[in-house]
């Protein structure tokens, strides 16, 4: 089993950035209204997410870090209309088995915590933990056991640019949540989960680029758009700055960054690329989020009538923009 276990752990961790993906999905799940993240040299040497969100008891969280152990496989068929970001149940085990994984949660009702210890798949300890209501995940020397995989992850810089990136994307889909994001003990992000996207943005991006964004809202039968998109003097380098969602899970959908940028192709030179933040509501049962969980992809029913609603909701914000 264990060895089935770090096959499976390639598909869902493949970098510490998946890593923070997996955990902070899961924080939501557990309806967090504040998620911490602290990372350290890149998330090579360790990753902790916490989170004020429901806790497990102790009988739950050994089993969380065994394979398979989905709370939410009961409610499958809610899946899609509810949104889960997680279900397949293999995340925390594929962690624990190439890494040292440390769990600590309590339910906020429970009198005390519990703590968990894995490493390579090995249970080490298991225990009562004092612990403040919610739950902390750390994951310490990833790939430590599995050397070939360690040799394909990037320098510290590199692997924290896509943890900063994967962190963003979600503060900037869940407006209503606070998510803060720290590298070797310096902040680096924080948004105040006020519920206002404007606010998430600015807090994101910063002012100088908050201020070349124009808001973009449409509606259709196939789905619902809202967002910004920056005016063509703060376009940048790359499409670093492109930030979809679809029903608040962040996601990345090649035909609507396709539309994007088809709306920009007369006002931009080659490779200067659109700065959006651009938030989508469809049916949920439109939705295939199960493509390819661990690289946000997903599959929509109406794509092409999505798409060529954004293209001309960005045409016309354009338009209409201040000269
Ligand atoms: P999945 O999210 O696909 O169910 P995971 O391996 O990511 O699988 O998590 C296993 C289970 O552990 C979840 O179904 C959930 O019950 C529990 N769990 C994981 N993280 C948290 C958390 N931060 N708060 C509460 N429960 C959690
Ligand atoms: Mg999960």
């Amino acid at each position: 089993p264990q060895v089935i276990n770090q096959i499976a752990a390639g598909e869902v961790v493949e970098r510490p950035a998946s890593v923070v993906k997996e955990l902070v999905e899961n924080s939501l799940d557990a309806g967090a209204r504040r998620i911490r993240v602290d990372v350290a040299e890149g998330g090579l040497r360790s990753i902790t997410v916490s989170d004020d969100g429901c806790g497990m008891d102790p009988d739950d969280a050994l089993l969380a870090v065994e394979r398979h152990a989905t709370s939410k496989i009961s409610r499958l068929d809610d899946l899609a209309r509810a949104g889960t970001l997680g279900f397949r149940g293999e995340a925390l085990a594929a962690m624990a088995s190439v890494a040292r994984l440390e769990l600590v949660t309590r339910p906020p009702a429970a009198e005390g915590g519990f703590r968990v210890v894995v490493e390579g798949g090995a249970q080490r300890s298991a225990g009562p933990w004092a612990s403040p209501p919610g739950t902390r995940v750390t994951v310490r020397d990833l790939f430590f056991n599995t050397p070939a995989r360690r040799k394909h992850l990037k320098g510290p810089v590199a692997e924290f640019g896509r943890i900063a990136d994967v962190v963003t994307a979600h503060a900037l889909a869940r407006p209503d949540v606070r998510f803060e994001l720290w590298h070797n003990g310096r902040e680096v992000l924080r948004t105040s989960g006020s519920g206002d996207p404007a606010v998430a943005v600015l807090e994101c991006f910063g002012p100088d680029v908050a201020t070349g964004l124009i808001p973009v809202a449409a509606a259709g039968d196939a789905c619902r758009i809202e967002g910004y998109v920056g005016a063509p003097r703060i376009a940048r380098a790359s499409r670093a700055w492109q930030f979809f969602s679809i029903n608040r899970r962040p996601v990345q959908v090649p035909s609507l960054r396709f539309s994007l940028e088809n709306a920009y192709r007369h006002l931009l030179p080659a490779r200067r690329y659109p700065v959006a933040v651009l938030a989508l509501t469809v049916p949920g049962e439109e939705v295939d989020v199960n493509v390819h969980p661990a690289k946000l992809e997903v599959r929509l029913v109406r794509e092409r009538a999505v798409a060529s609603l954004l293209y001309r909701a960005v045409e016309s914000a354009l338009a209409e923009r201040d000269p």
